[in-house]
């Protein structure tokens, strides 16, 4: 079939990279000028710059995609980051994240005590099977109806077993007594848009994708990942066209897709797969479909600040590649992000210093700080106007007692109003938030049965936020398009 993908990020590089390599005939339609969406890279003044994830987790998936273009993670030099973090407490103690279990356990029983130790054991059991039976039965996997959810009734019996649906908070602290070790295990679930304590412990994966399986960096910056795959996808026969923005979708009578409109092109398509963001695709180029409810009325995750900084000078000796600096005061912080949608009360930020890995990534003598504060998406009364450049004073006061270089010669500081100008409903680039009526078969799904024949992918749909979940869900529209191609 000639399939055509809007969006060259990582879920339409994915979704391009499986459509050709089971045959059909590609083409990728990309606005900006170069490949990545919220992950590519800049270069400033000799600095590279990161715009958008910095922790890469799971590259297998990646991998997938690679070879499902014939091509490989030989073609994606990466390294693992040992430690995965450096978690910074604010009264001045700091935990490592290390990679590989008898280090951790060891880091643990050194910074916590013995019985923390000897919990650890028992709580990467507990992650670990909770990441097996959801990974294979409710992540990578499309949805018809809710039943989806008891397909595999063993599966759900499982969960059920696990605790999956209790609070995530009380379920790490079974595990252990050090509060920094809450911390530390429970923070991933802000990746996921919720607050830690009431989060559901189903997202206790993404702990063990990152504490658990580990961290990695690709040599060169995240902007690697993009290039590699469009290099697979461009090797395996798919076309891309750059400084092409899709304005509108052709349907056949009936109403089946039969192209897009980019400019004065109209790019004929048998199947079209749209990656911008999902509230966006319904406003644009659907403005006759109803969206569903969860994209009119869901919640949103909060939004971020990055400040990217090249900077003169290196940080203080024990600075790690990515630094968390968590506040004392952790459930007040998140009422505030996603109760009040205030700024946090007593800020945790992550400080990545990619030159800590590759000293190329800025010129010599020089470093290259991403300075990531979490704040409320802009459907609260904050008003970046006004805020940002207080809130970049307030982000350069914190580098020096922190140990990071201070003399700023490059600089990039993105706040909401600008992931809201590229095209991220209420100004957050991680989409709807994982509650659990927005999660598995309740999140709106990859495909809009008024428009057959249009897949959806990335973070808005199925199955979520964050880059292991893109490139999940880049597949699963793949398998969306096959199955539409054998229903025609
Ligand atoms: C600051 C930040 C930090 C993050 N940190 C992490 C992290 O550490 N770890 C992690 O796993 N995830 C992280 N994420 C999340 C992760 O980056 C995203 O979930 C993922 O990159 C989204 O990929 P996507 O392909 O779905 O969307 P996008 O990357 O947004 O891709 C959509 C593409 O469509 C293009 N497009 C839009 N409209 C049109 C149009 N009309 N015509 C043609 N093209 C169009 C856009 O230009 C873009 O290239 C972070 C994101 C941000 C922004």
């Amino acid at each position: 079939m000639r399939v055509v993908v809007i969006g060259a990020g990582l879920a339409g590089l994915t979704a391009a990279c499986h459509l050709v390599g089971r045959g059909h005939e590609v083409t990728v339609l990309e606005r900006e000028t170069r490949p990545g969406g919220r992950a590519r890279s800049i270069t400033r003044d000799g600095f590279t710059f990161d715009l958008g994830p910095v922790v890469m987790t799971m590259p297998e998936l990646v991998e997938s995609a690679l070879t499902a273009a014939g091509s490989s993670l030989a073609d994606l030099p990466m390294r693992r980051l040992d430690p995965a973090y450096r978690g910074a407490f604010s009264d001045g103690s700091e935990i490592l994240v290390r990679y590989g279990h008898d280090a951790m356990r060891e880091e643990i029983r050194e910074k916590s005590g013995a019985k923390d130790a000897a919990n650890f054991d028992r709580f990467v059991a507990w992650l670990k099977e909770l990441y097996d039976v959801e990974m294979g039965n409710y992540i990578d996997a499309n949805y018809d109806s809710p039943l989806g959810l008891v397909s595999s009734p063993t599966a759900a019996l499982t969960l059920l077993r696990l605790r999956a649906l209790g609070k995530l908070g009380p379920a790490v602290r079974r595990y252990f007594d050090d509060t920094r070790l809450h911390r530390l295990f429970t923070f991933q679930a802000l990746y996921a848009g919720l607050p830690p304590e009431t989060a559901l412990s189903l997202y206790a994966v993404i702990t063990y994708m990152d504490s658990i399986e580990g961290v990695w960096f690709p040599d060169g910056g995240m902007g690697a990942i993009p290039a590699a795959l469009e290099r697979a996808a461009k090797g395996a026969g798919a076309e891309f066209r750059y400084g092409a923005t899709v304005t509108g979708l052709t349907c056949r009578p009936g109403g089946a897709v039969a192209g897009v409109v980019a400019g004065d092109d109209v790019v004929p398509a048998d199947a079209v797969v749209a990656t911008p963001d999902l509230p966006i695709v319904y406003d644009q180029l659907l403005p006759d479909v109803a969206p569903p409810r969860a994209v009119r009325k869901g919640t949103y995750s909060p939004s971020a600040v990055v400040w990217h900084v090249g900077a003169k000078g290196s940080p203080a000796p024990g600075t790690e590649h990515h630094n968390i600096h968590f506040g004392d005061q952790w459930n007040e912080s998140f009422d505030a992000l996603m109760g009040s949608k205030t700024l946090q009360p007593d800020p945790s930020r992550l400080v990545t210093v990619p030159t800590q890995s590759e000293p190329g990534m800025a010129p010599e003598g020089h470093s290259t700080l991403y300075v990531l504060e979490p704040v409320p998406n802009l459907q609260g009364p904050v008003d970046w106007r006004h805020e940002a450049g207080p809130m970049r004073e307030r982000l350069h006061g914190f580098l020096a007692p922190n140990g990071y270089p201070t003399e700023v010669v490059a600089e990039e500081f993105v706040t909401p109003l600008d992931w809201q100008a590229q095209g991220m409903a209420h100004g957050t680039p991680f989409a709807l938030a994982h509650t659990f009526a927005q999660t598995g078969p309740f999140r709106p799904s990859n495909v809009e049965r008024k428009v057959p024949g249009l897949v959806f992918a990335g973070s808005g749909t199925i199955p979520g936020v964050g880059v292991p979940m893109v490139l999940v869900s880049g597949k699963l529209a793949a398998d969306r398009v096959d199955e539409y191609g054998r229903r025609r």
